[in-house]
């Protein structure tokens, strides 16, 4: 079993594909003559069903993950930029296709087209998002101020909101699967062990994940009764992420510790309820952090709840907007 950050607790086949004597695409070399380019924001939902692989060059790498390789793609002819994640050899993208292609919210990265590999696999053609993860910025920019953290807060919830209202639970929020853009939106992605529960209400008892993030009634089942409220689960997962922006490192273990399996199990289920420091953090934040992070699940506030808590619902949205959107720009802007 893989641990422990970035990666996911999983059975699946964990191996690297990188197609070498065939390529996906062809490189970029012969570049033609492109306006500016535009994200594929503004693509109309109409051509989605006319995209083959062929259409598209590659730009660049995006990320590489459990599930597989997301690369940057220009469409030939328009020159519009989306993220193409095409899987590893193995992994199950059907089901990750077949939720996210059904999603349509602002929050939530959409999914342009389902396109057939010649492996006989699917590869995700996704809106990019131009700041890339939640993940690089904080490991470019540091800690965020306050400000930006609620509106990631904001952004995410809203996210999470529509997800769960249509029993679409996510199992596996981290800053990795946060991507933003520097038009300061934050979009939820990565449904690779995302679930759609039979009923509203249902608890789940899959335990695949990344094991930094995941609460304590999903790290230690057996003292749970062996299943678990997915939405409250979610809920301790952004808590932690949030943490996270604000501190700018992963904030359950000591800077520098290694995080072991048993590091990571004494921090989240024998530990105090993570919090942050209490100067780093105003009370709104503070209350706000403690209801994400409740130990006990039954405790732990609901989405709803957390959208109208005083932290994320009396924000300056204007202000937290634009501290989010400074951020992602100074991480996206080329280094001196
Ligand atoms: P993991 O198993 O590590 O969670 P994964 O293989 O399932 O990852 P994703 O999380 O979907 O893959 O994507 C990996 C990374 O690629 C992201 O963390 C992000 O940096 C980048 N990425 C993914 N989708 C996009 C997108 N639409 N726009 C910009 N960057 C993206
Ligand atoms: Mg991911």
């Amino acid at each position: 079993m893989a641990l422990i950050r970035e990666k996911r607790f999983t059975q699946m086949n964990l191996s690297l594909h990188v197609p070498s004597r065939a390529p996906l695409f062809q490189e970029a070399a012969a570049r033609r003559q492109c306006p500016p380019p535009s994200t594929s924001m503004a693509t109309p939902a109409s051509r989605s069903n006319q995209f083959r692989l062929a259409d598209f060059e590659r730009v660049a790498v995006l990320g590489r993950g459990n599930g597989g390789t997301v690369y940057k793609v220009r469409h030939r002819e328009t020159c519009a930029l989306y993220a193409l994640k095409v899987q590893h050899s193995g992994e199950p993208a059907a089901a990750e296709a077949d939720i996210l292609s059904r999603m349509a919210s602002p929050f939530v990265v959409r999914c342009h087209s389902v396109l057939p590999t010649a492996s006989g696999d699917v590869a995700l053609l996704l809106e990019l998002a131009d700041g890339g993860s939640v993940d690089a910025v904080v490991g470019r920019r540091g800690a965020f101020p306050e400000a930006a953290v609620a509106e990631v807060a904001a952004q995410a919830l809203s996210a999470l909101a529509y997800l769960h209202a249509r029993r679409v639970v996510h199992l596996d929020v981290k800053p990795a699967n946060l991507l933003a853009s520097t038009a300061g939106e934050i979009k939820v992605a990565d449904f690779g062990i995302a679930k759609v529960l039979p009923r509203a209400g249902d608890h789940c008892a899959s335990y695949v994940g990344t094991a930094a993030y995941m609460s304590p009634e999903r790290f230690d089942p057996e003292a749970h009764g062996g299943h678990y409220d997915p939405c409250a689960a979610d809920v301790w997962s952004l808590g932690v992420t949030l943490l996270e922006l604000l501190v700018g490192r992963y904030p359950l273990l000591p800077a520098g510790q290694k995080p072991s399996w048993a590091a990571l199990m004494c921090a989240i289920c024998f530990g105090e309820p993570p919090a942050p420091p209490a100067c780093a953090a105003s009370p709104e934040l503070r209350a706000f952090m403690a209801a994400c992070l409740r130990k006990d699940y039954r405790e732990r506030a609901s989405v709803a709840e957390l959208l109208a808590h005083p932290f994320v619902a009396e924000r300056d949205v204007a202000a937290s907007r634009h501290a989010l959107r400074r951020l992602v720009a100074e991480a996206s802007s080329p280094s001196p």
